[in-house]
């Protein structure tokens, strides 16, 4: 009988991320399907009772809860102990979490201590015969895998983005309080605050419908045998302000930083997408000046509606990498795209 155990933290503002929302809906549904098995919610955070009473109606059997002062910031030796204290409160076999940065850093230690396993990247939790089985990727999401253990604990971060998130009405849940031995470890790190860039510099958000990919062509002489850097950089401004839509690129734009030459300043290679970048999640994607090329369109693997503006008709976009290809000049069509944004906007 297992005791299937979503555990959850809470943001620095007392609500629960989306992610985490997304992870519970797995484990209801993973509880649904297997007989005889437990539904627990498990909450860390400073307080945790507003966020409990978000999903009271979730079906869990019992809320149990880690809470207060040394709970509001991310530090693996607080967390990893909370994270302990209330698996054992409840005797935890399938713990199930989601793959924020918090939690990714944490928990494959705590399944140390209990001698336990963990597998991160899940993007499916079902029954097979009568065991939990899950989907998971491996190498940069190029292969996936099905796969049971039989050891138990076994911890499962639930890749954000892969699933519906839950949705249920709010009310009262009974949060059991457990108590967490703090290690004098606890004492060596202090948070003393946040440093982060302002909100119009952080191009990278995971949870926009839209991707936008710049590629190497926006640097690149155009028809009057002259580069357009500056101008280019306004309208990817502009386009991302109005849109709120996550920045991707190719890795030879990002690359070209390196090589001294003139690039947009915002891109650094967290926004890479591909074989060597990253494979976001995005209903949309729209590729601009860029020749969607094998290794960098391996990254759109997870995006459904694919389009592309790009001067050259024969580009990877037009073999099969795209819905739509607009053989055009992106600098002319983002430009309009702008114009008509801002009208609707204002
Ligand atoms: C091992 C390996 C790993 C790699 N990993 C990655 C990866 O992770 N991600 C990645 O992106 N690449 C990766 N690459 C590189 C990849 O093969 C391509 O070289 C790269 O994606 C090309 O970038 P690009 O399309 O932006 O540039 P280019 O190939 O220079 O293409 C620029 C495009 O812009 C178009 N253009 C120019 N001006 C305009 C305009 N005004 N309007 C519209 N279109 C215009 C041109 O027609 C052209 O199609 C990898 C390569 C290797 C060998």
């Amino acid at each position: 009988m297992e005791t299937i155990f979503c555990l959850l933290h809470t943001d620095t503002d007392g609500s629960l991320p989306k992610a985490a929302l997304e992870t519970l809906g797995a484990a209801k549904s993973l509880n649904a399907a297997l007989a005889g098995s437990t539904l627990v919610v498990g909450l860390v955070g400073v307080d945790v009772q507003s966020a409990a009473n978000r999903v009271a109606s979730c079906g869990a059997k019992k809320f149990v809860g880690a809470a207060g002062a040394d709970f509001a910031q991310a530090r693996y030796a607080t967390d990893a102990a909370a994270a302990e204290a209330l698996c054992r409160s409840v005797l935890a076999t399938v713990v199930i979490a989601p793959a924020t940065s918090r939690w990714s850093r944490v928990l494959p230690g705590v399944a140390q201590r209990f001698n336990g396993r963990a597998d991160t990247h899940v993007t499916g939790l079902a029954v097979s015969g009568s065991a939990v089985a899950i989907n998971r990727w491996y190498y940069r999401q190029r292969m996936e895998a099905q796969m049971s253990r039989t050891q138990r604990p076994w911890f499962l971060l639930v890749d954000p983005g892969s699933q519906p998130a839950w949705q249920g009405e709010a009310g009262v849940a009974a949060v059991e309080a457990v108590a967490v031995n703090l290690p004098e470890a606890c004492q060596r790190t202090t948070v003393t605050g946040l440093r982060e860039p302002a909100a119009d510099a952080q191009t990278i958000r995971p949870d926009a419908n839209l991707l936008f990919v710049t590629g190497a062509g926006w640097t690149k002489k155009q028809a009057d045998g002259q580069t357009h850097v500056p101008e280019a950089e306004k309208l990817i401004r502009d386009f991302l302000n109005l849109t709120r839509a996550s920045l991707g690129s190719s890795k030879s734009l990002v690359d070209l930083g390196g090589e001294g030459q003139a690039v947009l300043a915002f891109l650094t290679h967290l926004n890479q997408i591909g074989q060597t970048g990253s494979t976001p999640r995005h209903p949309k994607g729209l590729s601009t000046c860029c020749h969607g090329e094998e290794p960098h369109t391996v990254g759109w693997r997870f995006i459904s509606e694919r389009r592309a503006i790009s001067l050259d008709p024969n580009c990877g976009w037009a073999r099969g990498k795209a819905d739509v290809l607009y053989v055009a000049d992106a600098f002319a069509v983002m430009k309009r795209v702008n114009e008509l944004l801002a009208q609707k906007a204002g």
